[in-house]
């Protein structure tokens, strides 16, 4: 009978355990969305006098340009980085919020995954010098999706690769069909991530804590990002990983029919 039943449930220590769980998880995600909704606020606010200083900070460099001011040019350069940097920032404040309220439109269209990776290895060649960046062959691999979000997604792994390998090292990056599937992957030979944490790292906030992490900048939503978007492309994401050897992140796509 049904009483007989919830009885049951309740002396159960498994089901038991779960509930606790699950009151766990709700705080959690609570807290998440709290955070998350305070910073999009923020963010939003700091666009605009943000804009405003890029746009002085452009007017300044002009003009010292044209007065042949040496080091106005110089000090206008670097506050034009770092304006670069915040923008940077705050887009992946903005994004996260907008992903947390499903206001991310896919904007998808069929192109070939080749090209992307090809994007993505004029980008590194161009801006990457502290590690050898190899990218391997890839086949024409017809996608339909959202072309600017996936190649974000991949620059978040190469990205992540520099950030947690040491100088010198090397990254590899592939994408490979199997089962029709596109499976893009960036292998680094860094840090690794534990196996308790690797479950974790693609949650919102979610950073490692280790002795290696100590001098490592970051906020913990580049990977949520990711894997929002993955999944809204109905691909799967996820990471393979060896402490103290290194990592592979890797992220798949429906291939379309040519
Ligand atoms: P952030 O880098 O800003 O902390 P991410 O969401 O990109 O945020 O990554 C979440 C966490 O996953 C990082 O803090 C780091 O602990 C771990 N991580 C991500 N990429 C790598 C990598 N290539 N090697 C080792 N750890 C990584």
């Amino acid at each position: 009978c049904a009483t007989g039943h919830l009885y049951t449930k309740i002396e159960n220590p498994q089901v038991v355990h779960f509930s606790g769980t699950m009151s766990d998880i709700t705080e959690r995600k609570l807290d998440e969305q709290r955070r998350s909704d305070f910073i999009g606020m923020v963010s939003h606010e700091l666009r605009n006098p943000l804009t405003a200083i890029g746009g002085y900070t452009y007017l300044l460099a002009k003009r010292a340009q044209k007065n042949n001011d040496a080091m106005v040019s110089d000090a206008a350069g670097k506050l034009s980085r770092q304006i670069k940097r915040m923008e940077a920032l705050i887009n992946g404040f903005l994004d996260m919020a907008r992903l947390g309220e499903g206001k991310i439109q896919l904007n998808r269209s069929a192109f070939d995954m080749a090209d992307l990776v090809r994007i993505a290895e004029d980008e590194s060649l161009a801006t990457i010098t502290s590690h050898k960046v190899v990218f391997a062959p890839v086949d024409f691999t017809p996608v339909e999706a959202d072309k600017d979000k996936i190649e974000q997604v991949l620059v978040n792994f190469i990205n992540n690769a520099v950030k947690y390998s040491p100088e010198g090292s090397t990254i590899q990056v592939s994408c490979v069909t199997r089962k029709g599937e596109a499976r893009v992957q960036v292998t680094d030979e860094g840090m690794g991530i534990p196996e308790k944490d690797q479950p974790f790292v693609f949650d919102r906030f979610y950073r490692v804590e280790s002795e290696g992490m100590k001098n490592k900048k970051g906020f913990g939503i580049g990977l949520y990002i990711c894997r929002e978007i993955i999944e809204r492309h109905h691909g799967a994401i996820g990471v393979e990983s060896t402490e103290g050897q290194g990592s592979t992140f890797w992220f798949t796509l429906p291939v379309v029919a040519r």
